[in-house]
């Protein structure tokens, strides 16, 4: 089968738009604040939303199941305080959830956390323990800058984000490393913030020394890794002159990169210098890029093309791709399958 990592909810019903717009003038004007029972979105609205768009795509495209979660550029932690991110993430996971049980072969559920600019992480355990517990998800996706492209939390090895580790390793779900919008002009969202973070993440990580503390905890960048597989001389010279242990050993136990990169020559790349054990098939279909590329004449996010196409896999390394390593990296993704005999 073929499982895509990395699949965002950027296709949900106007209602929720409109909610969450009411919601920011609240904060202004809290007569304006809407409530959460304000929101009314149909089964048959959220399957109509499914069925035209993703579900679609992937049927088209040949993917079978896909990890999802929020709208990433929607997540805009930087806006309003803790508890305008609890109440929205709590929303959006939800639809995410449903969708998951109204397609359950075909959609499984990662959660956005109720992140706040200066807020302990800890505040997101709760949001967390729910998404896990009760919505069967298997994995989340962690901003590193809630700010929104201004940079003001510490980085990913500081003990300030150590209580979500904690709970990650204890639940045995990794974290997709994404930012949300941004908000600072330097940085469209997702041409450069986006990629930004990418290889901010993986730097950071080289810089520290965070899984000594947490052996088994896994995140994955997404966008194939940011600059990181192209600079991959650049991140182990780097490496050599810290001192730290060989890439290898010191970041490809816990780092996984995604093959969401848009072209030919980008997956040939990214399958020729990063271990194949490292690489997990996404298409953050239907996300950044929509347009079809005049060059190959197919969709730029038809990822699986790209995959299929590249001289660097055997058969049976492009089976880890798609599957194998998925299940590895989201371990309670693969118990699901199991359960059902998959
Ligand atoms: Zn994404």
């Amino acid at each position: 089968m073929i499982i895509d990592c990395h699949g965002h909810y950027t296709t949900a019903p106007k209602a929720l738009e409109s909610w969450r717009n009411q919601q920011i003038a609240g904060i202004k004007d809290p007569s304006a604040k809407p409530k959460v029972a304000d929101l009314k979105i149909s089964d048959d609205e959220l399957r109509e939303s499914i069925e035209t768009n993703q579900l679609r795509l992937m049927k088209e495209r040949g993917s079978d199941l896909t990890i999802f979660s929020p709208r990433a550029s929607f997540m805009a932690h930087h806006i309003g305080d803790f508890e305008v991110s609890s109440t929205w993430a709590a929303i959006c996971n939800e639809l995410c959830y449903r969708v998951s049980q109204l397609f359950p072969d075909h959609f499984i559920g990662a959660a956005m956390l109720p992140q706040s600019p200066g807020v302990d992480p800890a505040t997101c355990i709760p949001e967390l323990e729910k998404c896990v517990k009760d919505y069967g998800f298997v994995g989340i996706n962690l901003n590193p800058d809630p700010s929104g492209g201004h940079w003001t939390s510490p980085p990913l090895t500081d003990r300030h984000w150590y209580p979500i580790y904690e709970k990650m390793v204890e639940y045995d779900i990794p974290a997709m490393i994404h930012v949300s919008t941004s908000c600072n002009a330097c940085f469209h969202t997702t041409g450069a913030h986006y990629l930004n973070a990418d290889t901010t993440a993986f730097m950071q990580c080289l810089q520290g020394d965070l899984f000594k503390d947490f052996p088994t905890l896994k995140f994955v960048i997404p966008h194939g890794g940011g600059a990181v597989p192209y600079h991959w001389g650049r991140f182990r010279g780097l490496a050599q002159e810290m001192k730290k242990p060989l890439l290898q050993d010191h970041l490809l136990n816990n780092i996984f990169f995604d093959t969401c990169v848009y072209h030919q020559p980008g997956i040939d790349l990214l399958t020729k210098v990063i271990p194949v054990d490292n690489i997990l098939f996404a298409s953050e279909m239907i996300g950044a890029v929509r347009g079809i590329d005049p060059e190959s004449g197919h969709y730029y996010d038809d990822t699986k093309r790209y995959v299929q196409a590249t001289a660097n896999l055997s058969e049976e390394e492009r089976f880890k791709v798609y599957e194998g390593n998925a299940r590895r990296v989201f371990p309670r993704l693969d118990a699901a399958l199991k359960a059902k005999g998959k």
